[in-house]
């Protein structure tokens, strides 16, 4: 599915056609937030809670190695140690490099390709590193958003069209000793979700602390994330969702196939070096490229 290869892209294609039937049944969740805040830790303890239920987690992870998620700050430590070794559990890594902070232009194949496998729920993992959420919460259903107990003024660099994907903000480390910063936090959270509370789905934004490392209130993150899943498979959202989710997926891999085709094809990688080499000799403007192409595009293309 990830190779670049014509054969294996067209058997990809293939097995994809063939999944889809198979696939649809799961929670599709998506798991952000900055390096560092814990969430390998709290997918870990997820993944082994929904185990304990029956029920069977992949997850779409981050490679560690992988430059923006900072792995050369945590070390080797390995993730999601316990998860990892459970033979109920799938796990993926990609690396974040030259992609969007974790998902990749095959995130939404894997999670089809883990459906049709028989996996249930399903963990995409992002790195809060701004285009990345806004793909991860149009691939999934549910975007739990990861963030560490602070003074909550500032919201800790966070963007704000970030807090507002969330349904539900999980103040991560928040222990007995951190108890007076994660209600702060909690509250200056609440704070800031207080417009965008309401959801078109009707949920209501939680708000809830957390600590992954001793699985402190695990069973709430994921009594919450049942809720909303009951929520919108009563309400008729998760059908829109799902519907809204194969538009973005087809609208991607076309752009993605037309950007391939602007340099695998023959004509039309002509037709875009003509235009570039136009341009750096000053024989046509910027503005005009997109034009030029589209206006020459049935001439030299589909002659
Ligand atoms: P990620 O980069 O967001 O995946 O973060 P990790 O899950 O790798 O965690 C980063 C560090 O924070 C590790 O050293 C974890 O042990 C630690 N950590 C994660 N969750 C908690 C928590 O709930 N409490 C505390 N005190 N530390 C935690």
């Amino acid at each position: 599915m990830e190779s670049n290869n014509h054969e294996h892209q067209a058997l990809a294609r293939e097995i994809i056609t063939a999944c889809l039937p198979l696939s649809g049944n799961s929670i599709r969740i998506a798991i952000s937030g900055a390096p560092g805040v814990g969430k390998s830790t709290i997918i870990e303890s997820l993944g082994l809670h929904v185990i304990a239920e029956g029920r069977k987690p992949a997850i779409l992870a981050i490679d560690p190695t992988s430059d923006i998620t900072g792995g050369s700050i945590l070390g080797d430590k390995t993730r999601m140690e316990s998860l990892s070794k459970n033979e109920v559990a799938f796990i993926r890594p990609s690396p974040t490099s030259g992609t969007l902070g974790g998902v990749t232009k095959n995130t939404i194949e894997s999670i089809i390709l883990c459906e049709a496998a028989g996996y249930d729920t399903i963990f995409v993992e992002t790195v809060g590193v701004g285009q990345s959420e806004t793909f991860a919460q149009k691939l999934t259903d549910i975007f739990i958003l990861l963030v560490a107990p602070g003074g909550g003024d500032e919201l800790q660099g966070i963007k704000r069209g970030i807090v507002e994907l969330a349904d539900i903000i999980v103040v991560n480390k928040a222990e007995e000793d951190r108890k007076a910063l994660s209600e702060a936090s909690i509250k200056a959270y609440k704070n800031a979700t207080h417009l965008a509370t309401s959801k078109d789905s009707g949920w209501v934004v939680k708000v809830i602390p957390c600590s992954a490392l001793n699985h402190n209130g695990i069973d709430e993150l994921w009594k919450l994330t049942m809720d909303h899943a009951n929520l919108i498979s009563g309400n008729d959202h998760l059908k829109r969702k799902r519907k809204a989710q194969n538009i973005f997926w087809a609208k991607n891999s076309m752009q993605q196939k037309f950007n391939a085709l602007l340099s695998s094809d023959k004509k039309l990688a002509e037709l875009y070096n003509e235009i570039l080499l136009q341009i750096e000799n000053g024989h046509l403007s910027p503005d005009k490229a997109a034009p030029t192409l589209i206006n020459n595009l049935s001439i030299k293309i589909i002659e």
